[in-house]
């Protein structure tokens, strides 16, 4: 080979490595505009994501807001159908006139009272308490005026009372009295004590005032317990048929006055049957 082709083939080879030079440095700028192609997608779609999230965020408050206004109107609806079925449990077992448990109620409270007798075996009185003349309060001073005696009646007994003491409207311008674990004598006693603080009392209607008198009737049952088979209602029964009678006779002694019954020793084949 002469100087001169060799010469020739150098130059040659210089412009490949020159042109392959240019080749890897396109290939690299095609790398790099598919990886500018690709950030630019990728940003696009971050982008796209961010203002998605914040529109989910504020989504998720506004729907978080609207929870806690529809919690806070359930709890108040609940609140207030507690408060209304109260009301309701209420009236079911009150006395519309004086506010004291009607007869339904008081009843159901015998039973309960008599139910505890079986397992401590104490005493249990009642009282019937009948208003002297009442109708001649109303015929004197007008039904509002009798009205407000009985409200005033009923305030007067339930002031009197000892706490596990229980009045009710028995019904017209009577009322009962539940006297648990007190005997004989201590109800008597008790219901004295009413007879005269009710006596006592000057009732101011409509410009007038005038005084009432009431008559009781005592009963108390005593000794071994009834069976509390038949929800006890045979003693209770038995119960306020003596009070009642007791009563009767206070009225026939000339009223303003407490009569008691002799007190009953139940056993239990007559509280069942
Ligand atoms: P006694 O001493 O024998 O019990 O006589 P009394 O007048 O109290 O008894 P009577 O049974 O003759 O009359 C009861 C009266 O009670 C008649 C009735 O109008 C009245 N009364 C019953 N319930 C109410 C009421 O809710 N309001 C008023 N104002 N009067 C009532
Ligand atoms: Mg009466
Ligand atoms: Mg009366």
């Amino acid at each position: 080979m002469t100087e001169t082709s060799r010469k020739a083939e150098t130059d040659f080879t210089l412009f490949d490595s020159e042109d392959r030079v240019l080749e890897h440095a396109s290939t690299i700028i095609d790398g790099l505009e598919e990886t500018t192609d690709l950030i630019k997608t990728l940003t696009t779609a971050y982008k796209r994501a961010v203002k998605d999230q914040k529109r989910m965020v504020r989504l998720c408050d506004r729907m978080q807001e609207e929870l806690i206004a529809v919690k806070e109107r359930l709890e108040g609806e609940v609140k207030a159908r507690a408060e209304l079925a109260e009301q309701f449990r209420m009236q079911a077992i009150t006395d519309g006139l004086t506010q004291v448990f009607n007869r339904g109620h008081f009843l159901e409270l015998c039973n309960h009272e008599l139910k505890a007798r079986s397992r401590t075996e104490a005493p249990l009185s009642v009282a019937l308490l009948d208003i002297d003349h009442f109708k001649s309060v109303n015929d004197t001073y007008g039904h509002a005026a009798g009205d407000e005696a009985l409200r005033v009646v009923a305030r007067t007994l339930e002031n009197s009372l000892r706490q596990s003491d229980v009045v009710c409207r028995w019904g017209g311008e009577e009322f009962s009295l539940l006297m648990p674990r007190t005997n004989s004598e201590n109800a008597s006693g008790l219901a004295d004590r009413l007879r005269k603080t009710l006596s006592e009392i000057v009732i101011k209607e409509g410009g007038t005032s005038f005084s009432l008198t009431a008559s009781f009737g005592v009963a108390t049952m005593a000794g071994p317990n009834p069976a509390c088979k038949a929800t006890g209602a045979d003693a209770i029964d038995l119960l306020f048929k003596d009070a009642d009678d007791a009563l009767y006779k206070a009225k026939d002694a000339g009223r303003n006055k407490v009569i008691t019954a002799e007190a009953r020793v139940l056993q239990t084949a007559e509280a069942v049957d």
